[in-house]
């Protein structure tokens, strides 16, 4: 999980989103009405998941898992818990049908506090709340929030963790790759390699690994080479706001 960038609905959409909003209030909707009423606008679907499909990592991947394709648009909130966000934009997510459908489903825990303890990717980042160890490809809670977000939708699925530390060796490879290029000259090609990179299914490596290139311990951690490289790609990644502005280079 990396953290998302969230724009502001456009004029269209938004309208439409209000105005669903406000029909489900009016009829006080239960969970049945709104998931009808849900299931019944195609075309406020089909636009939410233009947006969300934009502001994905990589090519349209899951913004939970970063592994698969984003099929599904998941209620953050669930409509079974809150029938009158079904139409809310901020409770909107790309999600592939594992993370939704077979892992998260109606939960949504809470702390005694009413609290949500799974991490919002457009509000907080994730990072804080959930340590990758590259090597291993393998999550851990940092906080219970983290904890409950691996639990809920199924983090510390083996093929998960199998994809991180394969990723991790990719990107290794793409960093000694680019700096070679770079350092003979062929920058055209050194910039195909960045942005092969950057668009890589488990963006959540590349962005621990960057995140990990700043700690103190960063060269204990990483081989010279790749670190090198890192902080000069971690420059321009940064300078760029965030991994999925390089969807579409
Ligand atoms: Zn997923």
């Amino acid at each position: 999980m990396i953290p998302i960038k969230r724009p502001v609905a456009p004029p269209a959409l938004e309208k439409n989103l209000t105005a669903k909003s406000k029909t489900l209030r009016e009829e006080s909707a239960d969970t049945k009405k709104a998931r009808d009423t849900w299931k019944n606008a195609r075309a406020v679907r089909r636009d939410l998941k233009e947006l969300l499909a934009g502001m994905a990592a990589g090519f349209v991947r899951c913004m939970y898992c970063g592994d698969s394709l984003g099929t599904d648009i998941d209620h953050f909130k669930p409509i079974a818990r809150d029938p009158l966000s079904a139409f809310i934009w901020e409770n909107h997510f790309l999600a592939c049908s594992h993370c939704n459908s077979n892992k998260k489903r109606d939960q949504y825990p809470c702390d005694p506090s009413g609290e949500c303890l799974l991490v919002d990717p457009c509000r907080e980042d994730p990072y804080d709340h959930i340590r990758l160890s590259l090597p291993t490809g393998k999550y851990l809670g940092r906080t219970e929030k983290g904890k409950e977000t691996i639990r809920v939708f199924g983090l510390s699925r083996p093929d998960l963790e199998l994809g991180r530390a394969h990723a991790y060796i990719r990107c290794e490879s793409m960093l000694r790759d680019w700096s070679t290029r770079i350092g003979s000259g062929r920058e055209d090609v050194a910039n195909t390699v960045l942005r092969a990179l950057v668009v890589q299914p488990f963006a959540d490596v590349l962005y621990a690994m960057i995140k990990k290139s700043y700690a103190p311990g960063a060269a204990n951690l990483f081989e010279a080479d790749v670190l090198a490289a890192l902080k000069i790609v971690r420059d321009k990644v940064e300078t760029q706001n965030v991994m999925n502005s390089f969807r579409n280079p």
